[in-house]
């Protein structure tokens, strides 16, 4: 499979849901960019060479009335290809709407269950609605984070999903330095949930990569809503691989891949891209 350059842009802090295990602390939960500040992101998407895919997260992407105001018809007159990270909290009207304008450049809807503020039944409802719109080319996927406690719930959550002939995609609870420390009878429910040796297309075990050459920085990084690029995630919680502002026209990529050095890739994004050497590969999440 071939490279897919993608960028992973946060487009806001706010968030309409306030999930106890979320990774994003309350402090960095805030903020949006203003009209300005998003003229000048899309005026950075259009002048990149090639296609690139744009991958959108917060906070909650649709929690910010600029995101469908202003971002999503902007981005409609790009030639990059289009994926989002939601909660799926938008009303069905908004989504149509969303369709309406990108649905042709659409590559990855994920849409992430929050057991904490929805019901699964009616959760499935409304995926399977967005599913109906979507082009078949567009990979839609139920991302799940394997909450301790909760984990048999979970795997008749799984039979719901599948069920409907929808993808369920199950992510290891992850902490501020690592991956949650389940107990051994979690550690089995785990299992089951994700599969013994599972691909990147199939769960996120947040695994190390460490030595493995990789290509972020050079066809991957990571944008907050500030403008500031990242080589990946991993580099940005370690303050390294800055690879300046694109709001302030520092920005500049890496020339060549590297080996990784760190302990864990807490994304599937660069694996699913083709961007580390040697791993089994999909582009679905
Ligand atoms: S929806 Fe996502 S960003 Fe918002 S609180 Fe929950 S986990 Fe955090
Ligand atoms: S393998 Fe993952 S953690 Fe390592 S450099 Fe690449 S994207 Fe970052």
């Amino acid at each position: 499979m071939q490279r897919q350059p993608t960028i992973e842009w946060q487009t806001n802090g706010i968030c309409n849901y306030d999930c106890s295990y979320c990774i994003q602390s309350k402090k960095f939960r805030q903020g949006h960019p203003s009209d300005e500040e998003i003229e000048k992101f899309l005026a950075f998407f259009a002048r990149l060479p090639r296609i690139w895919e744009i991958k959108m997260s917060g906070g909650e992407p649709f929690a910010f009335k600029g995101f469908m105001d202003k971002i999503i018809p902007g981005l409609a007159k790009l030639p990059h290809h289009i994926s989002i990270l939601t909660n799926l909290s938008a009303p069905l009207s908004i989504l149509d709407k969303l369709v309406t304008l990108v649905g042709d450049k659409l590559s990855v809807v994920s849409v992430s269950l929050h057991l904490e503020y929805v019901e699964a039944p009616e959760f499935i409802d409304k995926v399977k609605q967005l599913r109906q719109w979507l082009r078949p080319e567009t990979s839609l996927v139920i991302n799940s984070v394997l909450v301790p406690n909760t984990l048999e719930n979970l795997l008749a959550i799984r039979g719901l999903v599948e069920g409907s002939s929808l993808k369920y995609f199950p992510q290891v609870m992850k902490t501020k330095h690592g991956v949650f420390p389940y107990t051994e009878s979690d550690k089995a429910l785990v299992v089951q949930l994700t599969g013994k040796n599972p691909s990147a297309k199939e769960a996120n075990l947040a695994p190390s990569y460490r030595g493995l050459v990789c290509w972020s920085g050079v066809e991957y990084f990571v944008l907050d809503q500030k403008g500031h690029a990242w080589a990946c995630r991993t580099a940005k919680r370690f303050q390294q691989g800055y690879l300046g502002n694109v709001l302030a026209d520092t920005f500049e990529l890496k020339s060549l891949p590297m080996p990784c050095q760190y302990d864990i890739c807490p994304c599937t994004v660069p694996a699913n891209r083709g961007m580390i050497e040697g791993i089994k590969i999909n582009h679905e999440n």
